[in-house]
């Protein structure tokens, strides 16, 4: 499904440049799941950015190859990635109010996110963006729908993640430490959920994670 290959990213500093990521290569079949393990500060959510073209600007890369279905990533045009990031390629976080917005409804979010890449009218987004919270095993979906983040626990924001995440069914889903933040018996839970989803969902899953024993399980 992707191949990462020589990978070197590096950071312009106003004193010098720093190496970030330096000749990373590894792939992941399609169904499959990869976890990535490092010591904090090691390049792994940069790795990460870079395969959804979200690094900031200072960022170089300096060589490699992001080959997704076939198809070279790095040097497509930004209407060009827009087709693959959040529908093909989607990536969740360790801190779930990096996807979500403080001010919307939990199921409004999701709703957008389904519409952004399927061509459904409202009843049917809404129908579908349920039956996706009751997927990720969220409690009372129909409430939880219009709760605003703040008002669910941290585990339920990190589920309407997930859900917005899988909306769209894609191929290769990046979970960059959606754990690191939530409780033991917490992380257990979402770890197979990821899990029942790339089955259900036939989709490739990286899983990043400083902790040798989360990625292990
Ligand atoms: P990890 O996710 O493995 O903990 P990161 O991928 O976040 O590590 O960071 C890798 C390296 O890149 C770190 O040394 C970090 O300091 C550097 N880095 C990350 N983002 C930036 C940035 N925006 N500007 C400068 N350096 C950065
Ligand atoms: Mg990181």
């Amino acid at each position: 499904m992707i191949e990462v290959s020589n990978l070197s990213i590096s950071f312009k500093t106003e004193t010098d440049i720093v190496k970030a990521v330096n000749g990373v290569s590894f792939g992941v079949e399609k169904g499959k799941s990869l976890g990535i393990v490092g010591e904090s500060g090691s390049g792994k959510s940069v790795t990460a950015l870079a395969i959804m073209q979200l690094l900031p600007q200072q960022a170089i890369i300096n060589s490699g190859n992001i080959i997704f279905g076939g198809k070279e990533l790095l040097g497509l045009s930004k209407s060009e990635i827009r087709e693959y990031r959040g529908n093909k390629i989607s990536m969740i976080f360790q801190e779930p109010m990096t996807s979500l917005n403080p001010v919307m409804r939990c199921g409004k979010q999701v709703i957008e996110t389904i519409q952004l890449h399927q061509k459904l009218d409202k009843n049917k987004a809404k129908k579908q963006a349920l039956e996706l919270f009751e997927r990720v095993k969220l409690p009372r979906p129909e409430e939880i729908f219009q709760a605003y983040p703040h008002e669910i626990s941290g585990g339920q924001k990190q589920r309407v993640m997930i859900a917005m995440a899988v909306a769209n069914k894609p191929n290769l889903l990046i979970a960059d430490e959606p754990t690191t933040a939530l409780d033991v018996t917490v992380q257990k839970e979402i770890i197979s959920l990821l899990n029942d989803l790339r089955a259900d969902f036939g989709m490739s899953l990286i899983f990043i994670s400083h902790d040798l024993g989360v990625v292990s399980a």
